[in-house]
């Protein structure tokens, strides 16, 4: 019997069954997504995961691994009755290497953990965003997680200087020297990133840090359309060397946080679209992109935590406000910079007459798509991600394909490539354990 078996790998209460306690695990951050599991079983390490995974390998029992369960497209939590093979207990610091500026964590450390453990050492880690508290390494890295600060040091994938994983059938693989030069074959660290817990379960992984930016200005800028938003972050590329986020919200979505957070908006008066720049260093470069810019119909600047923390609010409490108003069909796209507007309009006329709420990663053409409201949300994924699609875009910029979006995968990648994938997929998981209906469709 199963329970029994992972019983004895992890212990009799880590393994959980009580339905009240399984909710929590059962259902995705937003509401949307939810199904059944057999039981949830919590290993406290690499070998207990690698128990784990044998017994279920055996038993031929499917298994999906969950981190923080902040992901918004389905994939961390149970279809049809799977175990759920939770990550959260794996949360070990390793000691900062300061030399080699790389530190190794457990999957299920939380990235606000990692960001405290390295501030120690006077470095930092190069991706942030809203989920901190929340979600884990090892379910960032499986959803080659990108965040608040892509402009300045790139997505989950370049911050992975190697990690250690566990495959279906229990057997391990392990690469945590971080050698920053490794001519040696097949990535397979790079293939595990983004792969949402198909191909194998991740249980540390070595990580790149940055130098600590000592010091930070913010400065949120009110334009009249997305285009001159475009145009200021233009400008910023060329005169703002240490340009870190470029995000972007509209004047809807700013008073539902302000209403949901209890805060004030940046300025007395509304404007049509807001632009949010952070940068390290000090006020001057900013302050001459917004002097020399004609489409700067207003601007806040900070400098000191406490402000830049308020400027910061009215984009980051973004998600808990829409996901206040209910649950909400959410698509996280992207598209190329010389198509943003084109697709922003597009947008706007085909989620109409439902309620947008719409923000987005500017510098990436990574846009968060809202939809409050939609009559037949499946029929209005298809027509986004169609569009999406014709300009040459991406249907998932960094939250994942999950179950979400499986099936409109064929739209974004060829069939010469799905069936590479699918085959790359029967050769790590020979029997589909794995997340089984995630990223691929069964
Ligand atoms: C408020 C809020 C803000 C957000 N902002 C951003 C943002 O700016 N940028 C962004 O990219 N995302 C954002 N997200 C989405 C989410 O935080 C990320 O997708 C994050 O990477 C998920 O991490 P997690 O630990 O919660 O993973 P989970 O939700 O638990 O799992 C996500 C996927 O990874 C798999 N997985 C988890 N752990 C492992 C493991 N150890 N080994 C193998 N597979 C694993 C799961 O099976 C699932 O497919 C946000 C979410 C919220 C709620």
């Amino acid at each position: 019997m199963l329970e029994s078996t992972l019983a004895a790998v992890v212990g009799r209460e880590q393994v959980l069954t009580d339905p009240a306690v399984l909710a929590g695990f059962e259902t995705d951050w937003t509401g949307r997504f939810r199904g059944r599991a057999r039981l949830v079983v919590r290993p406290a390490d690499a070998g207990e995961v690698a128990g784990v995974l044998r017994a279920c390998h055996d038993a031929r029992i499917p298994v999906v691994p969950q981190g923080g369960n902040t992901g918004l497209v389905g994939g961390g939590v149970p279809r049809d009755g799977e175990v759920v093979l939770s990550l959260a207990r794996l949360d070990t610091l390793g000691p900062v290497d300061p030399v080699a500026a790389q530190v190794t964590v457990g999957a299920g450390a939380t990235l606000a953990a990692v960001h405290r453990h390295v501030a120690a050492a006077g470095l930092e880690f190069g991706v942030d965003l809203a989920a901190r508290d929340s979600a884990t390494i090892g379910g960032m890295v499986s959803t080659n997680a990108g965040g608040l600060r892509v402009p300045r040091w790139g997505s989950m994938r370049a911050q992975v200087a190697g990690l250690a994983a566990v495959l279906a059938d229990g057997r391990v693989i392990s690469r945590l020297a971080g050698l920053p030069k490794d001519s040696t074959g097949y990535d397979l660290t790079g293939t595990l990133v983004g792969s949402e817990g198909t191909l194998a379960v991740v249980t540390a992984v070595r990580l790149r840090l940055v130098p600590a930016t000592r010091r930070w200005t913010t400065a949120t800028i009110a334009v009249a359309d997305i285009v001159a938003a475009q145009r200021v972050l233009t400008a910023a590329r060329v005169e703002v060397p240490g340009l870190t986020s470029a995000e972007v919200f509209y004047d809807d979505g700013l008073r539902l946080v302000c209403e949901h957070r209890g805060i004030a908006p940046p300025f007395p008066t509304a404007y049509p679209v807001y632009l949010l720049l952070d940068c390290a260093g000090d006020a001057d470069p900013l302050i001459s992109v917004l002097a020399g810019s004609a489409e700067v119909l207003d601007s806040a600047i900070a400098v000191d935590e406490p402000a830049r923390r308020a400027l910061w609010a009215h984009r980051e409490g973004h998600t808990e406000a829409v996901n206040a108003l209910g649950v909400p069909l959410k698509l996280d796209v992207g598209v190329p910079a010389a198509a943003v507007a084109a697709f922003e309009r597009e947008l706007r006329s085909l989620v109409a007459p439902a309620r947008l709420v719409l923000f987005g990663h500017l510098a990436e053409g990574n846009f968060h798509a809202n939809v409050i409201g939609a009559e037949d949300p499946e029929e209005l994924t298809g027509a986004v991600l169609r569009a999406v699609a014709a300009h040459g875009g991406t249907i998932s910029a960094e939250h994942g394909v999950g179950t979400a979006k499986a099936r409109w995968l064929p739209l974004v990648r060829s069939p010469v490539e799905l069936s590479l994938m699918a085959e790359t997929k029967r050769a790590w998981d020979p029997g589909g354990l794995l997340n089984p209906g995630v990223l691929l469709q069964r």
